[in-house]
């Protein structure tokens, strides 16, 4: 059979594991960034909550003659899914264990699918994976070339995150409990990579230090990771970004410094208390600071990422959040507007808070009201800049600098209404 997997604008590491998947198989499967009518199925990998409204990609899947099938993130929604796009299924788990079946002989039967059935949706109990150790991925020829956040590449290691933060897809759709592959099945994995020219792998999966966890922290585990991989890419083309505060320590700091390009950036949030409570971080602001202050003793540079906007958030919540800023002294800040993903915790609060109450809903009328922002986007706005103020070295704001801060809080500000849009829509099922 001949399969197309089409990854819209990225190629995600799960599309490039279902491709291995189906070429072990026996089919003839390409994987592709563009939208294109190329076989005799035709599977879309999306991530995002905001391609189920991309024109392009609308339009692609109601003038396609092959079955196609949609997985991803979004899966986790599928009444969504179906009702904004002219897909013929829709995963609604880890595809690993039904894509062959789905792709062979249709969704019927076949567990963790939805599909239509005149005016009704069937949808049968998704499947849970106990090893996810797998078959060597499907790589792209381009994939070098390829850049997320500066690494060519992310690959899984582990799946599941113990936190419960209420943004936040992972637990929902991995779940809690933390399922690691083996280590000797990752190696294989980025010795294919690196045979194929690939240079710069980031290690995904929510936090990287809970690769082997079982019951508690597996630290051997994963300094023997990291040990193993940069021996085979070089230290300086192995990042482990993302990290929770309350999960590093002297060891694991100093196994990041000492094997990946030294970087990590941390879910801060909020400088506020009562924000990270109602995010249920499982954190405090203490904690926060102490973490990037341990971090840095090790000479390990620290980003942040923060979430302003989120439903409730006062005035007061967001000037503390500026003032934390100022004293973590951060290498690099990564602001984002509270986006209610389906299926979240946040997606039922965000139907349920009052406009009126909502940052992201209320007219702007303070510093940058000449720039007819909503609060949430004026927040983003200032926080952006405030970041690049509060950096060891600072940057000066230069009048780029300035338009290109400005336009991405207004394109955030105006993606997430989109979002709230598409959440009023299905509001029962989200
Ligand atoms: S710690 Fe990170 S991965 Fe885990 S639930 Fe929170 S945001 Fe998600």
């Amino acid at each position: 059979m001949k399969i197309q997997i089409i990854s819209p604008g990225v190629y995600t590491y799960g599309s490039m594991v279902l491709g291995g998947i189906l070429r072990d198989r026996g089919h003839s499967v390409n994987i592709s960034k563009d939208l294109r009518h190329d076989g005799d199925v035709i599977i879309l990998s999306l991530f995002s909550t905001l391609q189920l409204l991309d024109p392009a990609i609308r339009e692609f899947v109601s003038k396609a003659g092959p079955p196609v099938y949609c997985g991803g993130p979004v899966g986790i929604c599928p009444e969504m899914v179906l009702g904004e796009l002219d897909v013929d299924a829709v995963a609604m788990c880890e595809g690993e264990g039904i894509i062959a079946r789905l792709v062979e002989a249709g969704p019927e039967g076949v567990p963790g699918v939805a599909y239509r059935e005149g005016e009704e949706i069937i949808r049968s109990e998704p499947l849970r994976m106990e090893v996810i150790d797998h078959t060597m991925p499907l790589f792209p020829p381009d994939l070098s070339e390829q850049s997320v956040r500066g690494a060519n590449v992310y690959i899984e290691t582990h799946r599941g995150c113990l936190g419960g933060c209420t943004f936040c897809q992972v637990p929902r759709f991995f779940g809690r409990n933390i399922r690691s592959r083996s280590l000797e099945n990752i190696v294989e994995e980025v010795r294919e990579l690196r045979r194929m020219g690939v240079k710069r792998v980031a290690v995904s999966g929510g936090t990287a230090s809970l690769f082997g966890y079982r019951n508690a922290l597996d630290k051997d585990a994963f300094i023997r990771m990291l040990q193993e991989l940069s021996g085979i890419l070089g230290r300086k083309n192995l990042s482990v970004p993302d990290m929770r505060v309350d999960l590093v320590d002297d060891e694991i700091l100093e196994a990041i410094r000492e094997y990946t390009i030294g970087w990590l950036f941390f879910g801060i949030e909020s400088g506020s208390d009562r924000m990270l409570k109602l995010m249920r971080k499982g954190v405090t602001v203490l904690d926060n600071i102490r973490a990037v202050e341990l971090a840095r003793s090790h000479g390990v540079k620290v980003g942040g990422s923060f979430i302003v906007g989120y439903p409730g958030e006062s005035r007061e919540d967001f000037e503390q959040t500026l003032d934390f800023m100022e004293e973590a002294m951060l290498d690099d800040v990564f602001v984002s507007i509270a986006e209610p993903i389906p299926g979240t915790p946040l997606a039922r609060v965000a139907l349920n808070t009052p406009p009126a109450d909502n940052p992201l809903f209320c007219e702007h009328s303070g510093a940058f009201r000449a720039l007819r922002l909503s609060e949430a986007e004026a927040r983003c706005f200032e926080m952006m800049l405030h970041g690049e103020n509060c950096k060891p070295v600072p940057r000066a704001i230069s009048e780029a600098l300035y338009n290109t801060y400005l336009n991405e809080a207004r394109s955030q500000g105006k993606d997430i209404r989109e979002v709230y849009g598409l959440l009023n829509k299905y509001r029962e099922f989200v």
